[in-house]
């Protein structure tokens, strides 16, 4: 299966080996942005363990990406999935250095429809799903002498917004457990940054039209347009390579404006 990065547009960007001697775990990698971040960290010369539940797409998109790409089972609520995901890392490719939190579910329910088993499902992938990433890939790093450590949030993490409670309580938390891991992995070498992003066309967002139509509208984002998967892959490699060496415990909003405030025009 192809990528969302291999279009038209890819073609224009000049791939250098920005991730040369890198390995990187991506947490639902099957599909979507995470496939995004996969095909682009081979493309600049890393190697990349993907894991998802997905196991057929995900089995096609490492064939697809060549032997720098490998497919793990990996359901980020399992703590000894990420052992053997981290175990991977290091028995095909060597010392990880990287991990891409990636993996995440969206409910779409308002506070007061919210059932209980909602939460609790949306509090397990989007942040005890983070949670259990960091703490296994963090281990690993220490050893390989230190690494970059990228948790997808949202903007649903910077700002509130209607009819996704849990959501954005998952992704606030994101954004917070960002923050206190960077301070606490920095002495081992380990950066940790968020990153924002705002819609970007993929099969989530594509559900959210078919199912609900509750997602943020072309003249609501002042560039004008959804973002493209590999225009947030471009954020996400420059955090996982060497290239933001002094950036940690940062939020990157990558939003088209949608977050900077009111326009009155
Ligand atoms: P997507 O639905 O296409 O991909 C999400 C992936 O996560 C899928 O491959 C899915 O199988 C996997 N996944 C779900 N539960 C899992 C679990 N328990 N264990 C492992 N993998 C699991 O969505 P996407 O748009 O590519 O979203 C990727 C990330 O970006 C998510 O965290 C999402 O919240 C975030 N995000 C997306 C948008 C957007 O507009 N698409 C905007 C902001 C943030």
């Amino acid at each position: 299966m192809k990528p969302p990065t291999q279009d038209s547009t890819a073609e224009s960007i000049n791939h250098g080996g920005r991730m040369a001697g890198k390995t990187v775990i991506i947490s639902g990698g099957a599909r979507g942005m995470g496939a995004a971040y996969a095909d682009q960290i081979v493309q600049e010369g890393g190697r990349v363990i993907i894991g998802d539940i997905l196991l057929e797409q995900g089995r096609e998109l490492a064939e697809y990406l060549g032997p720098a790409a490998r497919f793990v089972r990996l359901d980020v609520t399992k703590e000894d999935h990420w052992h053997e995901a981290v175990a991977s890392a290091s028995k095909y490719f060597g010392p990880l250095t990287g991990l891409v939190n990636n993996a995440g579910i969206l409910v779409h329910e308002r506070l007061d429809m919210t059932t209980p088993d909602q939460w609790q499902r949306t509090i397990d992938v989007n942040q005890k799903g983070v949670f259990l990433g960091m703490r296994a890939a963090a281990a690993a790093m220490r050893a390989s002498g230190g690494g970059s450590i990228v948790n997808i949030s949202s903007t649903a993490g910077i700002v509130g917004f209607t009819d996704c409670f849990s959501y954005v309580a998952s992704k606030w938390a994101v954004r917070g457990m960002t923050k206190a891991a960077a301070l606490e992995l920095a002495g081992d070498g380990i950066r940790v940054n968020s990153v924002h992003p705002g819609d970007t066309m993929t099969d989530m967002i594509a559900g959210d039209i078919a199912s609900s139509g509750a997602v943020t509208t072309h003249d609501q984002i002042p560039l004008g347009r959804y973002a493209a998967p590999l225009e947030i892959a471009q954020l996400v490699l420059f955090l996982l390579s060497d290239e933001s060496s002094y950036i940690s415990g940062a939020e990157h909003i990558i939003d088209g404006a949608v977050t900077a405030g009111t326009s009155l025009s």
